[in-house]
Protein backbone atom coordinates (compact mmCIF):
# COMPACT_ATOMS: atom_id res chain seq x y z
CA UNK A 1 0.00 0.00 0.00
CA UNK A 2 1.44 3.06 -0.70
CA UNK A 3 1.18 6.22 1.41
CA UNK A 4 -2.04 7.72 -0.71
CA UNK A 5 -3.99 4.91 -0.59
CA UNK A 6 -2.72 4.07 3.17
CA UNK A 7 -4.46 8.29 3.30
CA UNK A 8 -7.51 7.53 1.83
CA UNK A 9 -7.88 4.11 3.83
CA UNK A 10 -7.58 6.37 7.00
CA UNK A 11 -10.07 8.86 5.58
CA UNK A 12 -12.26 6.06 4.82
CA UNK A 13 -12.23 5.05 8.09
CA UNK A 14 -12.50 8.82 9.99
CA UNK A 15 -15.22 9.55 7.54
CA UNK A 16 -17.44 6.06 8.16
CA UNK A 17 -16.26 7.01 12.17
CA UNK A 18 -17.60 10.40 11.87
CA UNK A 19 -21.26 8.93 10.49
CA UNK A 20 -21.53 6.72 13.47
CA UNK A 21 -20.45 9.53 16.34
CA UNK A 22 -23.36 12.10 13.74
CA UNK A 23 -26.36 9.03 13.98
CA UNK A 24 -25.47 9.01 17.78
CA UNK A 25 -25.38 12.22 18.64
CA UNK A 26 -29.06 12.52 16.11
CA UNK A 27 -30.39 9.52 18.85
CA UNK A 28 -29.30 11.88 21.63
CA UNK A 29 -31.03 15.42 20.86
CA UNK A 30 -34.22 14.21 19.37
CA UNK A 31 -34.55 11.26 21.82
CA UNK A 32 -37.03 11.74 24.17
CA UNK A 33 -38.06 10.49 27.56
CA UNK A 34 -34.61 11.17 28.69
CA UNK A 35 -35.71 11.72 32.43
CA UNK A 36 -35.30 10.19 35.44
CA UNK A 37 -38.72 8.72 35.51
CA UNK A 38 -38.64 7.75 31.69
CA UNK A 39 -35.38 6.12 31.61
CA UNK A 40 -35.39 4.86 35.51
CA UNK A 41 -32.04 5.62 35.15
CA UNK A 42 -30.20 9.37 37.09
CA UNK A 43 -29.19 11.64 34.34
CA UNK A 44 -26.50 12.54 37.44
CA UNK A 45 -24.41 9.80 38.36
CA UNK A 46 -26.10 6.84 35.98
CA UNK A 47 -27.55 4.80 39.23
CA UNK A 48 -30.60 2.96 38.50
CA UNK A 49 -32.36 3.06 42.28
CA UNK A 50 -34.46 5.80 42.33
CA UNK A 51 -37.62 6.56 44.73
CA UNK A 52 -40.56 8.00 43.77
CA UNK A 53 -42.71 10.09 45.61
CA UNK A 54 -46.25 10.64 44.77
CA UNK A 55 -46.47 12.87 47.71
CA UNK A 56 -44.51 15.78 48.72
CA UNK A 57 -44.81 17.24 52.15
CA UNK A 58 -45.52 21.18 52.94
CA UNK A 59 -45.20 22.61 55.97
CA UNK A 60 -48.33 25.02 56.25
CA UNK A 61 -51.10 26.29 59.00
CA UNK A 62 -53.20 23.06 60.62
CA UNK A 63 -50.57 20.63 59.99
CA UNK A 64 -48.61 19.07 56.71
CA UNK A 65 -50.38 19.98 53.05
CA UNK A 66 -49.61 18.59 50.03
CA UNK A 67 -46.95 20.79 47.90
CA UNK A 68 -48.69 22.26 44.90
CA UNK A 69 -48.49 25.16 42.52
CA UNK A 70 -51.80 26.46 44.19
CA UNK A 71 -54.57 26.41 46.38
CA UNK A 72 -57.84 27.72 45.25
CA UNK A 73 -61.07 27.75 47.34
CA UNK A 74 -61.98 30.39 50.35
CA UNK A 75 -63.74 27.18 52.66
CA UNK A 76 -62.84 24.02 51.02
CA UNK A 77 -59.13 24.59 50.09
CA UNK A 78 -58.18 22.60 47.15
CA UNK A 79 -54.35 21.52 46.39
CA UNK A 80 -53.99 22.70 42.61
CA UNK A 81 -50.95 21.01 40.34
CA UNK A 82 -49.50 18.62 43.25
CA UNK A 83 -46.23 17.94 43.16
CA UNK A 84 -44.63 14.10 42.84
CA UNK A 85 -40.57 13.34 42.84
CA UNK A 86 -38.18 10.67 41.59
CA UNK A 87 -35.07 11.10 43.92
CA UNK A 88 -31.64 9.34 42.76
CA UNK A 89 -30.68 6.61 45.44
CA UNK A 90 -27.27 7.48 44.41
CA UNK A 91 -26.50 11.15 44.75
CA UNK A 92 -30.14 12.81 45.75
CA UNK A 93 -31.02 14.33 42.31
CA UNK A 94 -34.50 15.38 42.19
CA UNK A 95 -36.65 15.72 39.03
CA UNK A 96 -40.26 17.15 39.92
CA UNK A 97 -43.76 17.00 38.41
CA UNK A 98 -46.74 17.81 38.22
CA UNK A 99 -48.71 14.84 36.61
CA UNK A 100 -52.27 16.61 37.46
CA UNK A 101 -52.20 19.87 35.64
CA UNK A 102 -56.66 20.28 36.05
CA UNK A 103 -57.18 23.68 37.24
CA UNK A 104 -53.91 24.95 37.16
CA UNK A 105 -54.47 28.35 34.66
CA UNK A 106 -51.33 30.17 33.46
CA UNK A 107 -52.12 33.60 34.96
CA UNK A 108 -49.41 35.73 33.70
CA UNK A 109 -48.13 36.34 37.06
CA UNK A 110 -47.53 33.36 39.29
CA UNK A 111 -47.64 30.84 36.06
CA UNK A 112 -47.01 32.31 33.25
CA UNK A 113 -46.77 29.61 30.00
CA UNK A 114 -43.75 29.16 27.71
CA UNK A 115 -44.12 27.98 24.21
CA UNK A 116 -41.33 26.36 22.73
CA UNK A 117 -42.83 26.34 19.49
CA UNK A 118 -43.31 29.73 19.06
CA UNK A 119 -41.27 32.27 16.99
CA UNK A 120 -38.52 33.95 19.07
CA UNK A 121 -39.48 36.68 20.32
CA UNK A 122 -36.21 38.08 20.32
CA UNK A 123 -35.17 39.14 23.20
CA UNK A 124 -33.53 37.49 26.64
CA UNK A 125 -36.28 37.42 29.04
CA UNK A 126 -39.83 35.74 28.66
ZN1 LIG B 1 -27.78 9.99 40.70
Amino acid sequence: MNAEEDLRAQLAAVREELAAVRSQLDALTTARGLTMAGQVRCPGCGGRKLLHATKVLDRAHGGPKTLAVAREGAFFERSVGEFQVYICQGCGLVEWYVPDLSGLVADGETVRELDGTAPDPGGPYR
